[in-house]
């Protein structure tokens, strides 16, 4: 009997552009950390929509705050003022360095008003923004010329000017890179599409210093890191070191489109009426959703227990890396962004040992080409965590 899956995708693969090579599954209905598909399969969900629902899917404070929102009022741009834009732009204000925000509908475009603010706070012939190798930044144009990784620079030059890379750990060469022309140093707390790779906090206090000595603004992309992935609000609270613009979207509206980019005062002064703009920016509902999620991840408690399950699913992968060296060399990350490391024979399956744990029910992915990359709703339970981790280990012991 052929399965609903293969109907839909057939009728989907017809008419889609081909940028995604999607699992065949139809996903109908989410609740907390499981998925269920059109024949009624159900997943356990380690990815959460690519680190997007960390509360879990339809969490219903989220779900009630989108309903009643939708039912009042969904759109009216940025030419009127709305309540929850302003809730949301307060919560953020109240719990980070920032003093100012500008919203967006996603990473990419959060981005975009970074290293635009960058540009324009700099002031002419200073243009210049370095990022780092195994970086990603997104995929608009300006966005992959940030990318630090070739693979998804081909095809698209000429990129647009003003990006350049520097090796990964080195401040030495970061420093050489420097010129008259850099206005900014742009780098994720922790890679996560590079294949969840944390940088050590005297890595980034050394670039903050590299920033102030010369004149740069530091541009922290927590896009992936921030609302509470990593087991505080923000990655650089618990890294010490504090930016001058951050990027925000992935977790913040539990699945609905935001992306927020947050900056100080003095620097925000740049942008003026008509210097940028968006036209869903702020979206009602989005805003609304967000505010919920913030809500639920700022409750006392909350981070504390998501540090503490994450250290526990940590010592799991671990034991897992201990008992299979030959196809794991280790684990890395923070909080509910965990990557287990492939060894060079581990790498020549971990496509494969996606697609088994695919076939057994759980959804997780492989990153940067080098590391299985667990990152579940932030309300994943212990017992969620040990089926997986059976699961994992019953795969691994195939090869
Ligand atoms: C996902 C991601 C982006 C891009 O976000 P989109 O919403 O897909 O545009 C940018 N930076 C980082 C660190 C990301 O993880």
């Amino acid at each position: 009997m052929r399965s609903k899956n293969s109907e839909l995708k057939e009728r989907a693969d017809k008419v889609f552009v081909g940028t995604y090579a999607r699992y065949p599954a139809v996903m109908v209905k989410g609740e907390g950390c499981c998925l269920t598909d059109r024949n009624g399969t159900e997943y356990l969900d380690f990815l959460s929509g690519i680190a997007v629902c960390c509360l879990g899917h339809c969490h219903p404070k989220v779900t009630e705050a989108i309903q009643y929102q939708a039912a009042e009022l969904v759109h009216v741009s940025n030419l009127y003022y709305t309540e929850p834009m302003t809730d949301l732009a307060e919560i953020l204000v109240d719990s980070s360095f920032a003093e100012k925000i500008f919203m967006a509908n996603s990473g990419a475009e959060a981005n975009e008003a970074a290293f635009k603010l960058a540009r324009i706070y700099s002031g002419e012939g200073r243009y210049e923004i370095i990022s780092l190798a195994g970086s990603f930044h997104g995929r608009t144009l300006a966005t992959v010329a940030a990318t630090g990784q070739p693979k998804f620079h081909k095809g698209f030059e000429p990129l647009p000017e003003g990006f350049s890379h520097a090796p990964f750990g080195d401040l030495q060469a970061l420093e050489e890179m420097v010129t008259d022309r850099t206005c900014a140093i742009l780098c994720e707390p922790l890679q996560g599409e590079g294949g969840v790779r944390p940088l050590d906090a005297e890595y980034l206090a050394g670039i903050r210093e590299l920033c102030d000595k010369h004149g740069l603004l530091l541009i922290f992309d927590e896009i992936q890191t921030g609302l509470g992935r990593t087991g505080t609000l923000f990655a650089y609270e618990q890294l010490g070191v504090t930016p001058d613009i951050m990027t925000l979207a992935k977790g913040l509206g539990n699945g609905l489109p935001i992306g927020v980019m947050l900056t100080t005062s003095e620097i925000a002064e740049s942008f003026v009426p008509g210097t940028h703009a968006s036209t869903f920016g702020g979206n009602p509902v989005a805003s609304a959703a967000a505010v919920a999620t913030m809500g639920v991840i700022c409750e006392e408690g909350f981070l504390e227990d998501v540090r503490a399950r994450g250290d526990y699913f940590r010592g799991e992968l671990q034991k897992l890396a201990d008992n299979y060296p030959a196809l794991l060399s280790g684990v890395r990350g923070l909080g509910m962004i965990l990557g287990a490391v492939l060894t060079e024979e581990g790498v020549a399956v971990g496509t494969d040992i996606v697609n088994r744990m695919f076939e057994e029910g759980f959804l997780m992915n492989f990153a940067g080409n080098a590391v299985l990359r667990f990152v579940p709703p932030l309300i994943v339970t212990r017992e969620e965590i040990d089926t997986l981790i059976a699961a994992l280990r019953q795969v691994l012991s195939e090869y």
